[in-house]
C-alpha cells in the first residue's frame, strides 16, 4: 500500500537550525517512531516550504491535482503536512473539490521539533493510520491532530497555542485514533465535488460586524471584490445603520451571512428588526447556513472563480450550508 504525502511548512518543519530552514517532509517522517508498523509506504513530496498564513488557494489546489494522479496511479490515501493557522480553510477547499474515496488527511503540530512534548510525529503517525484505513475512505478531507478525526467541512482551530485545539462545535469530531486503531464515529455528509478551477483574480472579502458598525467605506468594495461574507452578530444580525449598507452591496455582488459566535446556523425566519436576518434576507443576503465565515468565504470563492452566477451561488449555500 502507498500513501502520497505532501509537506508544505508550517511549524511541523520549523527546523530550529538557521532562521528560516525548514525540514524538509523526509526529515518530517524520519522523526515519527511507528511508521515501520503502517502496512504502508510514504511517498513523500516537498511541495511547500512556508509559514500556512502564505498559502494560496492556487498552492493547495495544485496539491489536490497532484494528490488526485497520485490516486489515480494506485495510492490508497494522501497526507498534508502544514501549519494550522490556515488548515481549518484548506481542508475544506480540499473537501469541496476532492473527487475520490481515498481518505485526504490534512495535519500539522503545535509545538516546534525539538521541544518537550512536539505533537507533530503523534499526529503525522495518526494521519497516515488514517490515509491508509478503510474506514475512512469515502470521508472526503479529514482533519488529524491530537489522535481525533475531524471533517473538513466542521473543524475549527480554537485554540492559539493548545495541542487540542481543533475541535467541530456542531459535530464533535468524526472519529479517534485508539491503540493505532481508526475508529470512525460519523459519516459526515457529501456533496459532489465542485470544479477544482481557481481565478486568482477573483476576490471574496470578509467583514466581521462589530459593536455601532456603521460600514462606512464597504459600500465601495463591489469596485475591488466580486464577493462578501459578513460574520454578523448571533444568529445573523447586523446594526440597523448596516442593513442598506449590506442590501446595497447585495444588489451588485453576492453576499453571504454568516454569525461570528464560532458555532450553530444563522436564522431564517426568527427576527424581523431592521438588521435582522429576515431582513437582511429581504435585502438579498443569501445564508450561510451552519457554514462559519471562514468556510463561506472559501466555497463563494470556489464559485465565483468557476463562474457562478448568483442562482448557482443561492443553490450551493442552499445546499452545503
Ligand atoms: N504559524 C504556524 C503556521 O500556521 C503555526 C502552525 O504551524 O501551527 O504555519
Amino acid at each position: 500500500m502507498r500513501i502520497a504525502l505532501y509537506a508544505l511548512g508550517g511549524t511541523i518543519s520549523v527546523s530550529g537550525r538557521a532562521k528560516g530552514e525548514r525540514l524538509t517532509g523526509a526529515e518530517i517522517i524520519a522523526a515519527v517512531p511507528g511508521l515501520d508498523g503502517l502496512g504502508a509506504v510514504l511517498d513523500v513530496r516537498d511541495a511547500q516550504a512556508v509559514p500556512s498564513g502564505s498559502l494560496t488557494f492556487a498552492h493547495v489546489l495544485d496539491v489536490v491535482r497532484a494528490a488526485s494522479r497520485a490516486v489515480d496511479e494506485g495510492a490508497a490515501g494522501v497526507v498534508v503536512t502544514q501549519g494550522t493557522d490556515t488548515l481549518e480553510e484548506t481542508a475544506f477547499l480540499v473537501d469541496l473539490v476532492w473527487r475520490h474515496d481515498a481518505p485526504f488527511v490534512l495535519t500539522g503540530a503545535m509545538r516546534r521539533p525539538g521541544t518537550a512534548g512536539a505533537d507533530g510525529p503523534a499526529n503525522v503517525l495518526a494521519a497516515a493510520r488514517v490515509a491508509a484505513s478503510d474506514a475512512a475512505r469515502g470521508l472526503g478531507a479529514l482533519v488529524v491532530l491530537n489522535d481525533e478525526v475531524h471533517a473538513a467541512r466542521w473543524v475549527r482551530k480554537s485554540h492559539s497555542t493548545s495541542t487540542a485545539t481543533f475541535v467541530s462545535p456542531n459535530a464533535g469530531p468524526v472519529g479517534h485514533v485508539v491503540e493505532g486503531r481508526v475508529r470512525v464515529l460519523a459519516v459526515p455528509p457529501r456533496r459532489p465535488p465542485l470544479p477544482a478551477g481557481y481565478d486568482a483574480s477573483v476576490r471574496v472579502a470578509l467583514h466581521c460586524v462589530t459593536l455601532d458598525d456603521d460600514g462606512v467605506g464597504l459600500e465601495r468594495l463591489a469596485e475591488t471584490h466580486q464577493g462578501l461574507v459578513v460574520a454578523g452578530f448571533g444568529v445573523g444580525h447586523v446594526p440597523g445603520a448596516l442593513a442598506p449598507v449590506l442590501g446595497g452591496l447585495a444588489d451588485r455582488i453576492p453576499v453571504v451571512l454568516t454569525s461570528r459566535t464560532g458555532g450553530g446556523s444563522v436564522l431564517r425566519h426568527t427576527y424581523s428588526a431592521p438588521g435582522s436576518e429576515t431582513d437582511l434576507q429581504q435585502r438579498g443576503l443569501i445564508n450561510g447556513g451552519l457554514l462559519d465565515p471562514y468556510k463561506a468565504r472559501v466555497l463563494l470563492r470556489l464559485l465565483l472563480s468557476a463562474g457562478a452566477g448568483r442562482d448557482e451561488v443561492v443553490a450551493a449555500f442552499a445546499s452545503h450550508g
